[in-house]
């Protein structure tokens, strides 16, 4: 593949990663999971191939025998497995170490490592019914028994809920001292008093399951505990700080599949004698589209850099997220509109991009808390 673009600021591998995954992407990817998007249900034997390319592992240390892959390379992956399904790029990736890398103690640690080596997720489980944007407000406790906990309550709209080999989740472990009071724990598949509801019937973001957990006096030794009792919000806070630029990058996949497809239409769709490319409005459309493309890359770029130097700024990943999720929405958007009425028929591509992307304004703190964080980080 020809250098384009920004090439020159990759390593040779990282361009080498990128196009075996936009193959992968494109070629195998894309197509399938445009038809079990309709179902809801990822196909099983793409899940396995991006298992064997060892997407699972791609954030897992080397030291664990992982891939070891740095922030930006694999923001890189991720934008091309969202290229092609951005759903099934997050079924495959999930959330992957920094749980453990932040708050875990070593034998935690292997224990994801085993999970994610054997090709297993990790999810995140923060929300509730009644905590959504305000999390504190979470109602599910833990208990102290014996060299233990029991935990009830439960949670909604978990990405992997059903299908990760560990659940990283947070319950009230003393009521009094609001969010200094929540604890996180692991929960391994299989425990005792743990159950994943039915997957919900979504708007788009289909080919990932998407469920609500129930924790029935659900047993959980001390070993399961991530971090001291009482510093569980801040290692959710400090996870989603580092889990936001890899949802952005999904984001740039999938306003640039909407650019790719905009693209290819605009040149072969005929209107009054001419493709409507040539049309000096639909030109300027496509126009800021690629410069929104364009932007959002390299903000996730910029923050994967700062990431990988260390740097985990609380206004810069609020900013990334925000600014690029409202870009896929502006840029898929804008595709449907360049389709015209083929944009709003599911016999074209367009419609589940636009779909797709709403998630990403809403999940990880929504676009309006990520303003509010942008605006008190500027005037502290
Ligand atoms: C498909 C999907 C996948 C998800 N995956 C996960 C997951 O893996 N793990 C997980 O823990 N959660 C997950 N979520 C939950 C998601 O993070 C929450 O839905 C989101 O944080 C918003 O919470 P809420 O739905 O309770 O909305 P609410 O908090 O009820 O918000 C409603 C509206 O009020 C606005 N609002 C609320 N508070 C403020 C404020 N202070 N200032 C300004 N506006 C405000 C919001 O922006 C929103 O527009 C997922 C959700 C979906 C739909």
């Amino acid at each position: 593949m020809a250098m384009t673009d920004f090439d020159f600021m990759l390593t040779e591998e990282q361009i080498e990663l990128r196009n075996l995954f936009r193959d992968f992407a494109q070629k195998e990817v894309k197509e399938p999971c445009r038809e079990s998007e309709k179902l809801g249900e990822c196909p099983e034997y793409l899940v396995k191939k991006a298992i064997d390319m060892g997407v699972p592992m791609m954030t897992l240390p080397e030291e664990y025998g992982g891939l070891g892959l740095d922030y930006l390379t694999c923001a890189i992956i991720r934008e091309e497995l969202a290229r092609g399904d951005v759903g099934f790029a997050s079924r495959v990736t999930g959330f992957g170490f920094t749980p453990f890398r932040l708050a875990g103690t070593e034998e935690q640690r292997h224990m994801a490592a085993e999970a994610m080596t054997a090709g297993g997720v990790i999810a995140f489980a923060l929300t509730e019914s009644g905590a959504g944007s305000n999390a504190v407000d979470m109602a599910t406790t833990a208990r102290k028994d014996g060299d233990g906990y029991i935990i009830n309550g439960g949670k909604t709209f978990i990405t992997n809920g059903d299908c990760a080999d560990i659940v990283v989740t947070f319950a009230v472990t003393d009521k009094s001292k609001g969010s200094k009071g929540i604890t996180a724990f692991m929960i391994p598949k299989g425990t005792p008093g743990f159950d994943a509801g039915h997957h919900e019937d979504k708007m788009g973001f289909r080919n990932v399951h998407t469920c609500s957990l129930f924790f029935d006096d659900m047993r959980l030794p001390d070993k399961y505990r991530l971090g001291e009792e009482g510093e569980g919000f801040s290692i959710a806070m400090r996870i989603l700080n580092v889990s936001r630029p890899a949802n952005s990058a999904n984001c740039v996949g999938l306003a640039q599949a909407a650019l790719d497809e905009a693209v290819a239409y605009s040149k072969q769709r005929v209107v009054g004698g001419q493709p409507i490319c040539k049309k000096g409005v639909i030109a300027a459309m496509l126009a800021d589209m690629e410069m929104q493309v364009q932007s959002a890359r390299q903000m996730v770029w910029a923050v994967c850099r700062a990431a990988n130097a260390g740097i985990f700024d609380k206004k810069l990943t609020a900013v990334a997220k925000c600014f690029c999720s409202d870009a896929a929405m502006k840029v898929t958007t804008d595709a449907v509109q360049i389709f015209g009425g083929n944009g709003y028929s599911k016999e074209y591509p367009v419609e589940k991009l636009m779909r797709d992307a709403k998630i990403f304004q809403i999940f990880e703190g929504t676009n309006q808390i990520q303003r509010d964080i942008i605006g008190r980080q500027l005037v502290k």
